[in-house]
């Protein structure tokens, strides 16, 4: 196996090369991109936060609010919530129940809107319709069975911001601890008609109420005639979730939930046993490579904590049992699933043209600020 001197990425990963020097193109992205990312003085931190803040309150709307951000209880959406208190902004807090949160994360939440008092929504999935349309993913046999989750958060949130004409819509989405993309891993979460036509092969009820976006709506009410801007406020400052965990601690008595995205049971059970054992991925490692090029954990460490197992070794029976009986599936539905070679979310591909808008959509994005 080859793998990169500086992080844990190697040629198990179908994008993965060796750029020079050893190190691969994630880490070659990584120290193109760092000039302009993630390292400020504290003097540019506040003034970069002060400037938004500023943008944000010129374009007033009737809502009352000044601003719409998502919040799942893990590291980045709390701290950008936290972020926003500081700034004594007026967010709308909306927060998703697909059915799957743990515990911990519904407990950070509301120890986050308790302190903070910021109004928020709880947009709450319509069980049987999103339990269907994971089964039909399943089913299907594609790896990104989390865009529907994205899908549907990401849709109700800038269709709320339209009908209310809230300009501003703000993101935990960030460079430091996300900045690696494996295309083969995912899919754009932006289009219902890709959802639609893996539900319309494999799925069973018809999908009423789940919020939908198509490519072309979202430009046209984005770029045209709503003007909405999206932030990834952590990119304006030195983003460290090491650190972000301590101040959520500290603040709001936040708790750790461990490994990334494991706020949901669904995405700890699918990350932890169905992608390693039906698609050979080990998001550990983009995850993993991600903190170490952010110096959030040595090499070392990393090497380490990738050999421990991927979920607590005496809990998988039980893990397993609990997520086949909420999904209505039997061990023999699931060992079918397990057993077929996995598929491609292009072999589900739709739209020529929505693609196209996609791709324009993407080159018109500019960074907001500088
Ligand atoms: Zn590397």
């Amino acid at each position: 196996m080859v793998s990169c001197k500086e992080c844990l990425m190697n040629d198990s990963i179908t994008e993965f090369k060796i750029v020079k020097d050893g190190l691969c193109n994630f880490c070659i992205d990584w120290k193109n991109n760092k000039k302009n990312i993630g390292n400020f003085t504290n003097d540019q931190i506040s003034s970069n936060l002060l400037s938004l803040k500023e943008i944000i309150l010129k374009n007033p709307n009737k809502s009352g609010y000044d601003c719409v951000v998502g919040l799942s209880g893990g590291t980045d959406s709390s701290y950008v919530v936290y972020q926003l208190w500081k700034l004594k902004l007026n967010p709308l807090i909306i927060h998703m129940d697909n059915g799957w949160n743990s515990k911990i994360s519904n407990q950070n939440i509301n120890k986050i809107l308790e302190k903070t008092k910021f109004d928020y929504k709880t947009l709450i999935l319509n069980w049987e319709e999103f339990k269907d349309l994971q089964r039909a993913f399943l089913y299907a046999g594609v790896p990104d069975i989390e865009l529907l989750t994205d899908h549907a958060i990401f849709s109700y949130i800038l269709n709320y911001a339209i009908e209310n004409n809230i300009k501003f819509i703000i993101s935990g989405v960030n460079y430091a601890t996300e900045h690696s993309v494996i295309p083969s891993w995912g899919w754009r979460k932006d289009d219902f008609s890709h959802i639609k036509k893996i539900h319309k092969k494999y799925g069973k009820l018809q999908i009423k109420s789940f919020p939908k976006m198509y490519p072309f709506k979202k430009f046209f009410y984005e770029k045209i005639l709503k003007k909405i801007t999206y932030i990834d406020l952590l990119d304006y400052l030195n983003y460290n979730s090491h650190e972000a965990k301590k101040i959520l601690k500290e603040e709001f008595d936040w708790n750790d939930y461990g490994g990334k995205h494991h706020e949901s049971f669904f995405t700890k059970f699918f990350q932890g046993y169905i992608l390693p054992k039906k698609f050979n991925i080990d998001k550990r490692i983009l995850h993993y490579s991600c903190l170490i090029r952010n110096k959030e954990i040595s090499k070392e460490d990393a090497i380490e904590m990738i050999k421990l197992p991927f979920l607590e070794t005496q809990k998988i029976d039980e893990y397993k049992n609990f997520f086949l009986k909420k999904l209505n599936l039997s061990h023999d539905e699931f060992d079918i699933i397990m057993s077929k070679n996995p598929k491609k979310h292009s072999d589900y591909d739709v739209n020529l043209y929505d693609n196209f808008i996609f791709k324009l959509a993407k080159k018109s994005v500019k960074k907001f600020l500088g």
